[in-house]
């Protein structure tokens, strides 16, 4: 579905990514791992075009999509749900998820995916007219997640879902995203929560340092040893 071949993506003079390659097959939990500073949002930030790769090809079912812009890569159906949420405070849980319907492919199901974000998530329907600001941070997260549903994604990318909530709100999320899966949505998910991640993921990608350092099937990776040394203190 995506695929990224030899990508090299420098901020001036520094390379923070390194002849990436790496795929992305439709239907599945993919994780893309890595500690700080890796190169994670280096890659998904190029696959949405808000960061442009010096070399290499990024494809999506066959299309080059490197040269496009974000709001063009949003129509192909790649949306991002960023780190940090980002959602608009003073706007009302409802407003937050209307925004992610602004794109054209989206605008049509506006309905139909509001009707599916509220069965995912009661609380935000029971919320809708309060203030996303003033939500906890996993009521936050599930807006974020909820206005990248109503954008329609074919692939949705999701930056630092776990960063700042507690384990157990994590857990509750995460097992949200399988049962988005189970209706035939790709997720790209992007940790530093490595156990959970590889938990739910069919596949996993490892950065580090801006390579690519580990690869393979998510039930085997969690027992490499040099996964389990440098990332869960094994
Ligand atoms: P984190 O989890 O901290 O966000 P990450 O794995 O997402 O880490 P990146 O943010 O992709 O890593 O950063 C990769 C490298 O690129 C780091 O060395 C970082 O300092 C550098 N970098 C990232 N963004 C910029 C920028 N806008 N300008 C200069 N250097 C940058």
């Amino acid at each position: 579905m995506l695929k990224l071949e030899n990508v090299n993506l420098f901020y001036g003079e520094i390379q923070a990514l390194w002849n990436l390659s790496l795929e992305v097959k439709e239907g599945q939990i993919v994780a893309l791992l890595g500690a700080n500073a890796a190169g994670k949002s280096s890659t998904i930030n190029a696959i949405s075009g808000l960061e442009k790769a010096q070399s290499g090809r990024i494809t999506f079912f066959g299309k080059e999509i490197q040269k496009l812009d974000p709001h063009e890569i949003v129509e192909e159906g790649i949306i991002q749900v960023p780190e940090g949420r980002k959602l608009f405070n003073y706007m009302s849980i409802e407003e937050n998820l209307e925004l992610g319907a602004y794109s054209k492919r989206a605008k049509k199901d506006y309905k139909k995916n509001l009707r599916m974000v509220y069965d995912l998530f009661p609380i935000l329907e029971e919320r809708k007219k309060q203030f996303a600001g003033e939500m906890s941070g996993g009521q936050q997260q599930m807006c974020a997640i909820g206005r990248g549903l109503m954008a329609n994604p074919k692939l949705l990318i999701i930056d630092e879902l776990s960063l700042g909530l507690a384990p157990i709100l994590v857990q509750k999320l995460l097992k949200a995203l399988v049962e988005i899966n189970k209706t035939g949505l790709t997720i790209l998910l992007v940790e530093q929560n490595v156990q959970q991640s590889l938990a739910i993921s069919k596949e996993a990608f490892v950065l580090e340092n801006g390579r690519l350092a580990l690869s393979g099937e998510a039930s085997k990776l969690i027992n490499e040893p040099h996964l389990k040394k440098a990332y869960l203190g094994m």
